[in-house]
């Protein structure tokens, strides 16, 4: 079944709800989230109800609390962390004649919200009539800064038709941990946890006349949160400000004798700042000076600075695509997805990228692999800068991961499953600490970022230092069995829904991977740089032996491998279970995970997610032609796509055998995950992965773009349903962008010297000034100009 189309009307650069649709406002509040990376806000009414679930969130500002396990056992996880919902400072309470304007409300006589993706803000504009026949017409407009990563701001304005007392009520409510606080039904593992004891304690709540001051500290995690509103007043009408503030509710009312046709302009600035060492208190003082500086620059400024930001963000990831059947739809949520990533990743430093970005507490707030298999290739293609922060963040979990793999007796470090402050969170080890593949996946992106950037340098810095200790891992966790070949036990791979088996084939082939890479760059780095491979081998007490083990255990690192059926297993007994009956499944029973015992879906043949597939996406290089297309008609037809993370890595590996049906089909759906609320989850926040998969499926499926050994390679296979693609990619420094359409490809280095690429199979170079045109048939010859 296609996937449906997404609800909002057609509009490159804007989503927007042109009527107020309370029915919909569990995708509107992800739909119209916004971020920086650092701190995010879920898209709530101005007014703050009527909400189904409001949040604002801080990057790796979270709490932690006792996992209980019914039957404890040694070495589980012991720490939940979650990650908060802070105050939320956004809400704004507008009384006219003091009746509040309050949605629902009949009398509602113009609304339309919309989100501008390319200036980066939530605007929202709408007619009210109030009982008494006044009309009150209402701007706001809201931004998370990409420029100022403490800062949002709010700017609200008010005209009245008739003279009226018109009130502002500017508010910060704390929702979490408080009594009454909303607890969830059902079994679904993926909902955050809901804490239920008081997490922000107040260490100090002042009020200052316009401006409102507090400051938290966490009741177990020990995180301080600090906080500041300031309003900013422009009007003609005469007013005045009175504020209350309590550790759970600042309040600053603004009160106007509004006269007709005269405005109420009001900024709301909103600072935070959270910290893991410096007390509760001594964070006022910084969100003090980025409010003063705030109101210094006004919001102008601000819209400004957030538009020029995104003009950066674009010029390096936009991505044309014209689709004739919904031509500016598919554009609007290519942007959309776009969109997410910028504001999952644009201020993370210093921290990862949770699952559902900040847009939920869905998930607890946890950095996965997501960060490394989904966002990273993005990010390394697009915006080089914030992969190395990225991957330097990993980095220094590493102590932690050290500790972790001591645990489990085992060398170096384990990276978590999913975690926030470093430890392992993943209560339920089969399906979580049992991923190994986690280590090889960091490896993997550190040589994916080296490669397309051509940075070396950062091997220096922390990559060898990262990949040393994962080759540890696995050098550890395997042993060479009777038939002599390395084997991986009591693993789980990408796949939720089989777990802790022996060789999943995902699992050998990344740790061969990681196991080589670290050996190679260990010796690169003792002809390249001796300083620096002295000091390593000081530090981590690294042997002359060790990188030889880990290439010989990579040599015989076994995988499986089914001779009567052509295709590789997904582990040592994969192909012995019984195969579910997903056609006599009732749609009903999705996700599996929510319906089923473990144990029921553990016994059979069914895929939560792409396995072996994101395998021959990931390693497309170990495969050849006839063991894709065999493979992936083999799990194809098992895999019930109830993870987000799968249908884009289907869509490309589809791509890449030719199934051009089911790679447009499934990049649709990656597509239309959270617009179209394909999972109806969407409530939950964005599924940041689905969003940057959705990215892959267009340059590494459509596009046909790799980058195995280095150089970068192209073998375009754009659908028949899409008349043009076109994208920028950044590679060694220099900006390509290529445009595809059935009638030519054009490929364009526009910035950096020349650049040696393979285009389906024949090397070509690209120089500026010179765009290489090729006709798009396959194999044709290159006809350059
Ligand atoms: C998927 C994982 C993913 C996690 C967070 C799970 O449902 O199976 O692969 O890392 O969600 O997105």
């Amino acid at each position: 079944m296609p996937p449906p189309e997404h609800l909002y009307p057609p509009d490159e650069w804007r989503i927007v709800e042109a009527r107020w649709t309370p029915e919909f406002s569990d995708r509107t509040e992800t739909a119209f989230a916004l971020s920086n990376g650092y701190v995010g806000v879920r898209g709530a009414l101005d007014e703050g109800r009527p909400a189904l679930e409001p949040g604002t969130f801080i990057n790796g500002f979270h709490e932690t609390w006792p996992i209980v396990h019914a039957e404890e056992a040694y070495g589980l996880a012991r720490t939940g962390q979650t990650m908060c919902n802070v105050p939320d400072a956004t809400v704004l309470e507008l009384l006219v004649d003091d009746e509040p304007l309050y949605l629902p409300t009949a009398r509602l006589r113009r609304y339309a919200r919309v989100l501008d993706m390319r200036n980066g803000f939530l605007e929202r504009d709408l007619t009210w009539s109030t009982a008494g026949g006044k009309h009150v017409t209402v701007h706001s407009c809201r931004l998370v800064s990409l420029e100022h990563r403490h800062l949002v701001a709010v700017e609200y304005e008010v005209t009245v038709d008739r003279a009226s007392p018109v009130s502002i009520v500017s508010r910060t409510v704390n929702r979490i941990g408080r009594p009454g606080s909303r607890r969830r039904e059902g079994v679904d593992p993926r909902l955050g946890t809901q804490l239920d004891h008081r997490v922000l304690n107040g260490q100090l709540a002042e009020a200052r006349g316009g401006r409102a001051v507090l400051a938290y500290a966490t009741t177990n995690s020990g995180m301080t949160l600090g906080m500041g509103i300031e309003h900013v007043v422009e009007t003609a009408n005469p007013y005045d400000v009175t504020d209350s503030v309590t550790p759970d509710l600042a309040e600053v009312v603004i009160t106007a004798d509004a006269q007709p046709g005269v405005p109420l302009r009001l900024v709301k600035y909103v600072a935070y700042q959270t910290s893991r060492s410096v007390p509760a208190r001594d964070l006022v003082p910084r969100c003090d000076r980025t409010l003063d500086r705030a109101v210094r620059g006004g919001f102008k400024a601000l819209a400004v600075a957030q538009r020029e930001n995104l003009d950066r963000f674009w010029s390096r990831a936009d991505l044309l695509i014209s689709d004739p059947v919904n031509r500016v739809r598919a554009q609007q949520a290519v942007r959309w997805n776009l969109f997410q990533l910028a504001q999952a990743t644009w201020r993370a430093e210093g921290a990862g990228v949770p699952a559902k970005g900040l847009t939920s507490g869905a998930y607890d707030g946890h950095y996965f692999w997501d960060t490394e298999a989904y966002v990273l290739p993005f990010l390394a293609y697009t915006q080089p800068r914030i992969a190395r922060n990225l991957l330097r963040f990993r980095h220094s979990m590493l102590d932690r991961a050290r500790e972790r793999a001591g645990v489990l007796e085992l060398s170096g470090a384990l990276f978590p499953w999913r975690t926030i402050n470093g430890d392992e969170a993943s209560a339920l080890f089969q399906a979580g600490t049992a991923q190994f593949h986690i280590n090889a996946d960091i490896a993997y992106a550190i040589r994916r970022y080296v490669d397309v950037r051509g940075d070396p340098g950062f091997l220096v810095e922390v990559g060898a230092e990262v990949l040393v200790e994962t080759a540890r891992m696995w050098e550890s966790l395997g042993f060479y069995g009777g038939d002599g070949c390395f084997h991986l036990h009591s693993v789980t791979g990408p796949d939720e829904y089989t777990t802790v088996v022996n060789d999943n084939a995902f699992t050998n082939l990344m740790a061969r991977l990681n196991l080589n890479y670290a050996a190679e760059v260990v010796r690169w780095m003792e002809v390249e740089n001796p300083t620096a491979h002295a000091a390593l081998c000081y530090s981590l007490g690294l042997t002359p032996s060790e990188p030889d083990a880990w290439a010989a255990a990579a040599a015989r690192m076994y995988v499986p491998h089914d001779e009567a059926r052509g295709i590789t297993p997904q582990d040592e007994s994969f192909l012995d279970r019984e195969v579910w009956d997903l056609e006599g499944t009732p749609p009903d029973r999705f996700p599996l995970l929510n319906h089923f015992h473990p144990l029921v879906i553990y016994r059979h043949q069914v895929l939560k997610q792409a396995d072996v597939v994101m395998a021959m996406f990931l390693l497309g290089n170990e495969f050849n032609a006839e063991e894709k297309a065999r493979n992936f008609g083999y799990y194809d037809a098992l895999t019930t796509g109830d993870s987000s993370l799968s249908a884009s890595i289907q869509s490309i590996v589809a791509s890449e055998i030719g199934d051009e049906e089911r790679a447009t089909e499934y990049f649709r759906f990656a597509l239309l995950m959270d617009l179209a609320d394909i999972e109806g989850n969407v409530s939950n926040g964005v599924h940041v992965a689905a969003a940057a998969g959705a990215w892959m499926a267009l340059v590494f499926g459509f596009g046909g773009v790799r980058d195995f050994d280095g150089r970068l390679t192209i073998d375009p296979r754009l659908p028949r349903r899409y008349d043009r693609l076109e994208f920028p990619l950044r590679f060694h420094d220099r900006q390509i962008r290529v445009a595809l359409t059935h009638e030519e490809e054009r490929y364009t280095l526009e910035e950096g010297g020349p650049l040696d690429v393979t285009i389906r199979g024949e090397a070509h170079r690209l120089v500026r000034g010179a765009p290489l045109r090729l006709s798009p048939s396959p194999r044709d010859v290159a006809a350059s100009t």
